[in-house]
């Protein structure tokens, strides 16, 4: 039996009262106070045994038949609550928590792409592959860079310089040993027409997280989405993580403008979002040219969509809308952008009263 000796500096007594505090001050300190000294307990306890059964005590000494993983359980113990690196699986062995992304936001490093998923008429899925199984830790909301692998492939004609082009994953950043994207081919398009002539098992340079909006869970009351097109990846990245999120109060709309009913991307997973949460996501699907029949909006998303379906700017900072789309779209609805600035607000926005703190363009 292992006998606990005592740190001189620690009491058996039940806590002192802190006389400068309330009663109720008091009594939550003193229940604090002695489930800290039960930790401390358990944790002496976990490191005797650890010392007695897997350490070599002395040099000379033979080494223990079997590694003890309680050291592991000691850091997890002593750490938990703060960092929680360590845990514990189901099968009781130590597991290290990942820590790092295998991307790096200041090179590229090429990944190989897995497996190719056609999706629709000119749009698939690429799923590459993560290192190690490991996930790709990307916060929400942001993207990353992609180039070709290969420094002679995807250049700009007149400057010679690689051609690169932001995506965003539609893998939940969690997801493990995969990364995948959703690409629209354009016909007249260099970095999309590059990805959907590769094949399985080629690499692309891919680099980031490129930050966009750090987006925290219940930061506004309402939020608007307009996307256009393949400007929707963001906007889908937001909604998983909020929705999937058992906190979440926010209010979503998403406003998503496509041609024909064939381009709407990620149809499924919106109405599915739609169906599991009808108390926090309504989905409007706008067609510039719609199917007879067609029962939503039509044309161009314009001032009466926008007033119809989200919430007004007299909400101040409980609303915000976040958009994304072709660049026409985005400087007609809320002003250009300035390169990677944000630039000034404009368009049917601005003229609808919204202010700059209240609208972000991806
Ligand atoms: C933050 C962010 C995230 C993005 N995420 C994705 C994503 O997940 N999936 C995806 O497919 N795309 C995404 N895009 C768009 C992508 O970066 C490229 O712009 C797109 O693939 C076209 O690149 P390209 O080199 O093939 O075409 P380019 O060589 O740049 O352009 C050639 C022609 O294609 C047309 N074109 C280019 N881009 C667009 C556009 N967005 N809408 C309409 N017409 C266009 C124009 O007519 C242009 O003249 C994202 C863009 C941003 C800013």
């Amino acid at each position: 039996m292992i006998l606990l000796s005592k740190a001189p500096y620690e009491s058996d007594a039940i806590p002192r009262l802190r006389p400068w505090e309330s009663r109720a001050e008091q009594r939550t300190w003193v229940f604090h106070e002695s489930l800290r000294q039960k930790n401390m307990l358990s944790i002496r306890f976990l490191a005797s045994r650890s010392l007695s059964a897997g350490v070599r005590r002395y040099a000379t000494a033979a080494a223990p038949q079997k590694p003890s993983n309680l050291p592991f359980y000691l850091l997890g113990a002593g750490t938990a609550g703060a960092a929680g690196y360590y845990y514990l699986s189901a099968t009781e062995k130590a597991v290290v928590k990942q820590e790092k992304s295998p991307l790096d936001p200041e090179n590229f490093k090429d990944f190989k792409l897995k497996r190719i998923e056609p999706y629709n008429h000119n749009t698939a899925k690429f799923i590459f592959e993560l290192p190690d199984n490991e996930a790709s830790l990307l916060p929400i909301s942001s993207c990353v860079v992609v180039k070709s692998s290969d420094p002679d492939a995807l250049k700009d004609p007149k400057s010679g310089k690689p051609i690169i082009r932001p995506y965003t994953p539609v893998s939940p950043s969690d997801a493990k040993g995969e990364l995948a994207f959703i690409v629209k081919k354009y016909d007249s398009g260099n970095a999309s027409k590059y990805i959907h002539d590769l094949k399985e098992g080629d690499t692309l340079a891919i680099k980031g997280p490129i930050p966009k909006w750090p987006y925290k869970i219940n930061e506004f009351d309402e939020v608007a989405l307009i996307g256009g097109g393949s400007g929707i990846t963001p906007l889908y990245q937001i909604l998983e993580h909020a929705l999937k999120d058992k906190t979440n109060k926010t209010r979503f709309k998403l406003i998503f403008a496509n041609v024909t009913e064939a381009d709407i991307l990620l149809r499924e997973e919106f109405d599915a979002m739609r169906k599991q949460h009808p108390d926090k996501l309504d989905v409007v699907y706008v067609l510039d040219k719609p199917p007879a029949g067609w029962q939503g909006p039509s044309g161009y998303v314009n001032a009466e969509v926008i007033k119809k379906h989200v919430a007004p700017p007299t909400l101040n900072e409980k609303v915000k809308v976040f958009i994304c789309g072709p660049p026409g779209q985005v400087a007609a609805i809320a002003g250009k952008k300035a390169g990677m600035k944000q630039g000034e607000l404009g368009g049917i926005l601005k003229e609808l009263g919204y202010t700059e703190d209240q609208v972000y363009k991806f």
